[in-house]
């Protein structure tokens, strides 16, 4: 096997949790990252991760895919910071309590009391029901349910957990140091846009490549992908160190949330809005009002005493698609197999690595007859 045997296209959060996993089945020394964007990049529309808040919360679909893919991504985090592992460095556990103007389903609902600790679940049908947990490994033996009247007006249902916060530009800059290093397999990553996805297959030697290219699944020849589409959020990133727990609440026409940054000078970003199909790399001023108005009716204490700062407002494009992140691989010849990660729409960071597991155990028998061919 050669250097460049294994293609990631994309240095995202996306692309660089492929290569952590890689990196973890021993395969890190075979790996070439390709990209047109790379972590520690001026932030361009082009490239979402530097945009993210980030934060593990109950934004995602509620398909099977989507429900695994969380349940992977937060359990893997949480190991990380509990082994105190180098890939946590820019990740950390934080409070969190989301509210949903409307219930969410209850598939869901079961899904993350199985395996989100320290869960508390404040629901407004009777304020007293138990949820069944039917996961005999679950870590919530006991969940407490809070009376209603600590919902806000209007909500229908709320949920109080330890999540994981995440540095996104930092954590992605931190991966990218991290996997050049020996130990990860001292990857490399190579600066380079692709116009085709054949041109991915950098040399005769390459033979599989993750496709993780986020919103270029819509126009990158080879992939033209017509379910995908942007999911456009503009954000305020603001100072005020005195904001220590996550808090969001979910409507049916906005978004709104105050994530505290990990190992930030007292950062934190206020959103938000989930804008489908918006391609807008601009800021606008009445959205930037309105994320102050709504985050400040969600927690007043940040506008006392003018103790907020804002520093600056941002625009990022979450890369969406119909159904759902596709995982899913492609022959394209007798000898190139590609495996397709992309679709993340607003849950990268929170479902990286449980797609990346996915990706990568799809790639197992590719990898395999990569390994036994080396050493014959
Ligand atoms: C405002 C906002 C808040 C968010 N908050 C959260 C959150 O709290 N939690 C969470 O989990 N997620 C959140 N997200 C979503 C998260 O940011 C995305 O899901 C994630 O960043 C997608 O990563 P990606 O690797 O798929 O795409 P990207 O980060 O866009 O990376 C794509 C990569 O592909 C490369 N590429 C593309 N085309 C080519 C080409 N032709 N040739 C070579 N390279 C190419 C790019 O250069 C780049 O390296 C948020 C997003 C936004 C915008």
């Amino acid at each position: 096997m050669a250097r460049d045997s294994i293609v990631i296209l994309g240095a995202g959060i996306v692309g660089l949790d492929v290569a952590l996993e890689l990196s973890k089945r021993g395969y890190g020394k075979y790996i070439t990252v390709v990209a047109e964007h790379l972590p520690g990049d001026e932030a361009t529309i082009d490239y979402t991760s530097p945009w993210a808040g980030a934060n593990f919360s109950g934004i995602s679909g509620g398909d099977a895919n989507a429900l695994r893919w969380d349940r992977t991504g937060y359990s893997l985090m949480m190991r990380l910071i509990d082994t105190q592992a180098e890939e946590a460095k820019y990740l950390a556990k934080t409070e969190s309590t989301e509210y949903w103007d409307e219930m969410p389903a209850s598939d869901k609902i079961r899904s993350m009391t199985e395996y989100l600790r320290d869960v508390s679940i404040i629901s407004q049908r009777t304020g007293k029901e138990k949820l069944q947990v039917t996961d005999a490994n679950s870590i919530n033996t006991q969940l407490t349910i809070l009376p209603k009247k600590d919902l806000p007006s209007g909500v229908a249902f709320g949920i109080k957990f330890t999540t994981v916060t995440i540095n996104a530009p930092a954590h992605c800059q931190h991966l990218k140091t991290l996997l050049s290093q020996p130990k990860y397999g001292s990857i490399p990553f190579l600066r380079r846009r692709v116009s085709h996805l054949q041109d991915a297959f950098i040399s005769s030697k390459t033979k599989l490549v993750f496709n993780c290219i986020g919103n270029s699944a819509i126009t990158l020849s080879g992939v033209s992908d017509s379910k995908c589409y942007p999911t456009r959020g503009q954000i305020l990133l603001v100072k005020a160190p005195s904001v220590r727990k996550n808090i969001m609440r979910h409507g049916a026409k906005y978004e709104t949330y105050i994530i505290p940054r990990p190992m930030s000078d007292g950062t934190v970003i206020l959103g938000g809005f989930m804008q489908k199909g918006n391609w807008s790399p601009h800021v606008v001023p009445e959205e930037s009002e309105s994320i102050v108005k709504r985050t400040g009716e969600l927690l007043p204490s940040l506008m006392l005493d003018g103790q907020m700062e804002i520093i600056r407002a941002a625009v990022g494009l979450r890369p969406s698609r119909e159904g759902g992140a596709r995982v899913e691989q492609e022959r394209i010849s007798p000898d190139r197999l590609v495996v397709h990660n992309y679709g993340a729409g607003g849950t990268g960071f929170q479902a990286g690595m449980g797609l990346a597991v996915d990706a990568v155990d799809l790639a197992a028998k590719t990898l395999k007859g990569l390994t036994q061919k080396a050493m014959l």
